[in-house]
């Protein structure tokens, strides 16, 4: 057994799987080569080997990394016949980062390192090319002095800016080799003054640096902040590799090139390979969009042989990874390599469509199909386009870098982004370019657009992995980012202003443009099916109106778990009604106004039923507070003070017209109403008398704490009247529609619960209505009773509220508040977020199931109530329905449904086939 360990893989040698010692890029460097695709020669320095270096107070590499190192580069030489460090035939090579997740752009490469004074002679006698020498020189030290010297970019920017201006070219490739080796020396001088030092000229030294500076980066603040933002753990990613990999050069002439690849567009998800290069360049320039590169497509023309070896490439990854691949690759002298693969990032309508379409080529199983896609991702599927209907017409147009369209207003920098987005601000992070650092402008807002670079540059890449809509290189737009504005032909815009782009047509628009809502694609129908096929979790919606009844069916849902009738009495035209019901002084005249509600909620149901027939509709009978339809005691008052107000002027009018009157009469003339009034002081003492009856109710029905005070089934209990129209119209609704031949599944669902009592009480109501309803319609109505458990009380007697009830539906929104007797507002908006910060509470119980608490009650409650009646129907009607892993969850204790809002039964049901799925897994092998 060897005492050292390893720390360093040779590409031929190293674990393709093993992404976590490896990283990503690594672990993939060493696959590709070992399947046979051609990578330039390199090593991995291990995950291992950065968290021992970072552990290390002195900051020192773990014992034997750089004679492992050594040995490994002689192994470089020995492949490539070249000489690290050596004046003849030198060896130039990469230092690269990647760790066990992709975090783009996120940590810095060093190119060309082995550079010195010497080698750069030999490297210019060797190729014949000055121009080439010293712009691979430049190059290594500008990123060596950035990313391991921490010399400032800016300090090179300007130097390098100056040389073009001097030179008076406007793009790189206009400087000629003269101009490059001034820029190189100036380069150098800017190194000694920023630090103190010459710039180091031995190879290994500048090696050792190199790699200590990777490791750094991951600790450094862009790292650490994206892994907060991703909510990337250690066990997701710890620590980042190292990659030495052998120079290649693509701008060694036009028989050179860089480039990216995609195997699929990440678009659209199209099966074609997609991607984007340029000639004479080198790795860089493609993402950082310097030039605007051409479309892989045009290399068809250019190099032919080499594009068919592009796309020989490209059916080589996807056939081995059997997952759209993200690639680089490098053409030196007419030869390809490929210097990177990873999965590729794709919006959801892309990831759909491939998922689809690879499992219909056999590339992938329907199982993996599914598992590819997380289901939140599936919410962009949701996202508005623009209306083609309203012909807004654009001021610009550019890459259509990552689809969906946005609106907000305009701004320039990333930090006022933020500051602006996090302000609730809707914002358009405008940029010429974007980089690495600009992140948190991105995250706050809701679209991107830069007037340089291309699909594959820095912004579109970023912006797709969020699915934010971009727009890229919009070169008609000009930015001018100190007097935050842009300049599109001959119109301005400033920040602040509103605009809207169209990440899918790359347009640009001035001002708010009309939006529309997306609709489900084949492809995502198909998926949805596959998903419907292996879940064990049904997917309700929750839906209080017969349009949101037609709009959830569309979304898939199986029926509705929650129709809350109160929503309909809030429509104007019934508003009125509710509160006569309310504020009625005997029950004759409560029953008056139910029997006006009673035809008005019977329709309702029917067309709710009837939307959804045949599946089942959980009517919920009233819940809230019946104060809540009333107006506000203070409200009243001011009211009636305006009113007697009213009433005195009006008198006074009165007396005033009737004094013209009679002197007109004793003028003999005749009486005209001078004096215009046509406010009836009788008729406002009478609305006066109401609103003052009202008040009275109003003060009456004030409770201290109206959320647990006499709402639900108390209500209904105090006043069954109110329940017993709310019965009759369901059943009603329900006889009718199976008369007209419509199948139909009503059930009846009690709120707020706590005993058995309750329930076996409502239920003589509905026993019966039901007798009345199926004699009077001559017809047999299909109707469940059940309850709401959403009172702790309820889940610890479920055992017996199962003797009545035929299904249970956790209420989660009340139920997390009675768990923890937090009140949800109070809780959010005083204490929940010191709680989570703190970590007293790991999440907002309301947004994510409190799995440990509510949770274990829930799971206790649907054993119980099972206990009695075993085929009872359970499901979760709370917020927490919609969410992944709540609906693992709900999967886990055996719920027979899941109910959110319509817009998330997508997710929900591809969610409940990933429940299934895991659990089949877990065991067995996951993907
Ligand atoms: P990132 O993770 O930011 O993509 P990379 O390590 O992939 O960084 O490198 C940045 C750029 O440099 C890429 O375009 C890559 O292809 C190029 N590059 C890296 N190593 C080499 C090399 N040995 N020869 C040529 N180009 C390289
Ligand atoms: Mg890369
Ligand atoms: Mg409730």
């Amino acid at each position: 057994m060897s005492t050292t360990k390893k720390y360093v893989f040779a590409f031929e040698e190293g674990d393709g799987k093993n992404k976590k010692l490896l990283g990503g890029k690594g672990a993939n460097l060493c696959e590709m080569t070992q399947i046979g695709l051609r990578v330039p020669p390199g090593f991995v320095i291990s995950t291992e080997a950065c968290l021992a270096y970072l552990d290390d107070s002195d900051r020192r590499l773990p014992g034997g990394v750089m004679d492992e190192v050594r040995a490994q580069m002689k192994g470089l030489e020995a492949k490539t016949g070249k000489s690290f460090g050596g004046r003849d035939n030198c060896l130039l090579v990469s230092v690269r980062s990647g760790s066990a997740l992709s975090m783009p752009g996120m940590m810095d490469t060093i190119l060309n390192l082995g550079l010195n004074a010497e080698t750069l002679e030999g490297l210019i006698a060797q190729t014949g090319n000055e121009r080439f020498g010293y712009d691979a020189y430049r190059r290594f030290v500008q990123l060596f002095g950035k990313v391991a010297l921490g010399v400032p970019d800016h300090e090179f920017d300007t130097e390098f800016e100056a040389a073009k201006a001097r030179a008076g070219v406007k793009h790189d490739v206009g400087l000629s080799a003269k101009d490059l080796k001034e820029i190189s020396e100036r380069f150098l001088e800017v190194v000694e003054r920023v630090t103190g030092k010459p710039f180091p000229t031995d190879p290994y030294a500048q090696l050792e640096i190199a790699i200590k500076a990777v490791f750094n980066s991951w600790s450094g603040k862009r790292a650490v902040d994206y892994r907060r933002e991703f909510h990337i753990t250690p066990d997701m990613a710890n620590g980042t590799a190292v990659n030495i990999v052998t120079m290649v050069f693509g701008n060694m002439g036009d028989d050179s090139a860089t480039g990216v690849g995609f195997t699929r567009d990440p678009g659209t998800g199209e099966n074609v390979m997609f991607g984007e290069y340029l000639t004479n360049a080198q790795g860089e320039d493609v993402v950082a969009g310097i030039r605007t590169p051409k479309p892989v497509a045009a290399m068809k023309e250019e190099m032919p042989e080499l594009h068919r070896q592009l796309l020989e490439l490209r059916n080589q990854l996807e056939t081995h990874y059997k997952e759209v691949q993200d690639f680089e690759f490098t053409i030196e002298k007419g030869v390809l390599y490929c210097l990177q693969t990873r999965n590729g990032k794709m919006n959801a309508v892309a990831l759909v469509r491939t998922s689809v379409e690879m499992e219909k080529e056999g590339l992938i199983d329907k199982r993996q199909a599914l598992l590819r896609i997380q289901p939140e991702m599936l919410e962009q599927l949701l996202f508005p386009r623009l209306d083609p209907k309203a012909k807004a017409k654009a001021v610009a147009k550019g890459l259509p870098a990552s689809p969906g369209a946005a609106s907000g207003i305009a701004v320039f920098d990333a930090d006022r982004a933020e500051k602006l987005g996090r302000g609730g601000q809707k914002v358009i992070l405008v940029r010429e370019e974007t980089k690495p650092e600009d992140i948190h402008g991105f995250f706050a807002s809701q679209g991107i657009l830069t007037s340089r670079g291309g699909k594959t540059s820095h912004a579109a890449v970023v912006a797709r992995g969020m699915g934010k809509p971009c727009v890229a290189g919009a070169e008609g737009i000009h930015v001018d980012v100190r007097l935050r504005q842009a300049i599109v032909g001959d119109s301005v815009f400033r920040e602040g202003e509103m605009i809207t782009i169209d990440g899918s047509s790359g347009k640009v628009y001035l001002g708010e443009a009309p939006m529309i809502e997306a609709e489900f694609t084949d492809e995502l129908v198909t998926l949805l099916q596959w998903a419907d096929d292996v879940a064990r979790l049904q997917v309700r919606a929750n839906a209080d109106t017969p349009d949101d009844a037609a709009r959830a069916v569309k979304f898939g849902a199986m029926g509705i778990g929650l129709c809350r009738t109160e929503r309909m009495f809030n429509a104007v035209d019934r508003l009125p009604i509710v509160v006569e019901m309310i504020v009625a002084e005997s029950i004759e005249e409560r029953q008056a106004a139910l029997d006006k509600l009673l035809p008005i909620q019977r329709s309702d149901f029917k067309e709710i039923l009837k939307a959804m027939a045949p599946r089942p509709v959980t009517v919920r009978l009233l819940d809230p507070p019946i104060h809540e339809f009333l107006p506000t005691a203070d409200q009243l008052v001011d009211e009636i003070e305006e009113l007697r107000h009213l009433r005195d002027t009006a008198r006074g009018l009165q007396v005033l017209s009737d004094a013209v009157d009679f002197i007109a009469r004793g003028r003999g003339a005749q009486p005209q109403a001078q004096v215009q009034h046509n406010v009836d002081p009788v008729l406002v003492e009478e609305v006066i008398q109401k609103k003052e009856a009202m008040l009275r109710k109003v003060r009456a029905l004030f409770e201290v704490n109206p959320m647990l005070g006499h709402r639900g089934v108390r209500l209904g209990l105090t006043f069954p009247e109110i329940y017993s129209m709310q019965i009759r119209a369901v059943l009603e609704a329900a006889a009718e529609c199976q008369r007209e031949g419509v199948e139909v599944h009503p059930e009846i669902m009690v709120p707020q619960v706590c005993t058995a009592q309750e329930l076996k009480r409502v239920k003589t109501y509905v026993d019966a209505i039901r007798h009345a309803v199926e004699t009077h319609y001559g017809v047999k109505v299909d109707c469940k009773f059940g309850t709401m458990m959403e009172v702790v009380r309820a889940c610890m007697r479920a055992e017996n509220l199962a003797e009545e009830a035929e299904f249970f539906s956790f209420g989660t929104n009340d139920l997390t508040q009675a768990t923890f007797s937090f009140s949800r507002e109070d809780a959010e908006n005083k204490f929940l977020p010191m709680y989570n910060e703190k970590q007293i509470l790991q999440d907002n119980p309301f947004e994510v199931l409190d799995v440990k608490g509510v949770g274990r009650l829930m799971e206790l409650a649907v054993g119980w109530g099972r206990g009695t009646r075993p085929d009872m129907k359970v499901g979760i009607c709370g917020e927490h329905g919609g969410h992944p892993a709540s609906i693992k969850f709900c999967h886990r204790i055996g719920l027979t449904y899941v109910s959110c809002s319509g817009p998330r039964v997508p997710i929900a049901r591809l969610a409940a086939a990933h429940a299934a799925l895991t659990e089949a897994a877990s065991g067995t092998q996951s993907l």
